[in-house]
């Protein structure tokens, strides 16, 4: 990696997919002249989605989020670039999307926090864990 690049790990989740606005998501962060360094279209397992939201484990919609991403098959990618993490969350908007302004992807393309179409890493550590998950 190119000194002071970072990487974050976005991934669309089943709903998302299901939509059909894979290439709406993607054209955005390449517009914003992210890196695309990997790309993978899965069905996660109960137990990677697990791992991946495990600081979660004690919060009620826990299960729920887990069923909810083991739904359907998700798009798991990988961007680079300066100050990724940060700026991603930006364009991602609030986690709920009734809190979040038109313009954002949670605000243009959803409406319920239990079905909000996309995650991004909150930090560099945990961009970190998520890639190699
Ligand atoms: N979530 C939910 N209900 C809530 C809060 C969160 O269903 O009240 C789901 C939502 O899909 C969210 C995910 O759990 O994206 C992870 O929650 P977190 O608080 O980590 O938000 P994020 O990091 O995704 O913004
Ligand atoms: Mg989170």
């Amino acid at each position: 990696m190119a000194p002071n690049t970072e990487r974050t790990f976005i991934s669309i989740k089943p709903d998302g997919v299901q939509q059909g606005i894979v290439g709406d998501i993607i054209k955005q962060f390449e517009q914003k002249c992210f890196h695309l360094v990997a790309m993978k279209f899965l069905h996660a397992s109960e137990e990677l989605l697990k791992q991946h939201y495990t600081d979660l484990k004690d919060r009620p919609f826990y299960p729920g989020l887990v069923k909810y991403m083991n739904s359907g098959p998700i798009v798991a990618m990988v961007w680079e670039v300066l100050r990724v993490v940060k700026t991603g969350r930006l364009m991602l908007g609030e986690t709920n999307p009734a809190d979040t302004k038109p313009g954002t992807i949670h605000g243009d393309f959803c409406i319920r926090v239990g079905r909000n179409i996309i995650h991004g890493s909150d930090s560099v550590e945990s961009a970190q864990k998520e890639i190699n998950l």
